[in-house]
């Protein structure tokens, strides 16, 4: 004897998810909750994308590059002193960068988008690091 997937036993030719349908699996049910789901699945990349264009409407890899090589103009000579820098960049990112030990090397340790969104991720996978003169 068969189950469905609450357990109970299942009628032959009827749908384990559905064991009301009168289908085997997948029924006509199953597939428009796939599709549905594949459609929920499409829309939310889609908000995530959309989401970081309304941040900045060229967000990509590219432009985490040049947020940083423009910081490195904004970062006044004197706070180069200081081994670690809290860097609001227009207020659309929040940068930390932390200077390497013996180097004039500093690297993005934090990002936070204007938002308050953890970037992190995008800014460490762009590998930049950049030297403060
Ligand atoms: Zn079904």
């Amino acid at each position: 004897m068969a189950y469905d997937i609450y357990g109970n036993d299942l009628r032959r030719g009827y749908c384990e998810v559905h064991p009301h349908v009168h289908q085997e699996y997948p029924c006509d049910i199953c597939c428009r909750e796939i599709e549905q789901s594949n459609r929920q699945n499409e829309y939310n990349k889609q908000m995530q994308k959309d989401y970081y264009k309304s941040i900045d409407p060229s967000f990509d890899m590219e432009t985490t590059r040049i947020v940083i090589d423009l910081l490195v103009v904004r970062i006044p000579k004197t706070d180069l002193n200081s081994g670690l820098l809290d860097i609001d960049f227009n207020g659309q990112y929040l940068i930390q960068i932390k200077k390497e030990d013996d180097s004039d090397l500093w690297k993005v340790t934090n990002a936070m988008n204007g938002y308050g969104h953890n970037c992190f991720e995008e800014f460490k996978k762009s590998e930049v690091s950049f030297l403060s003169n």
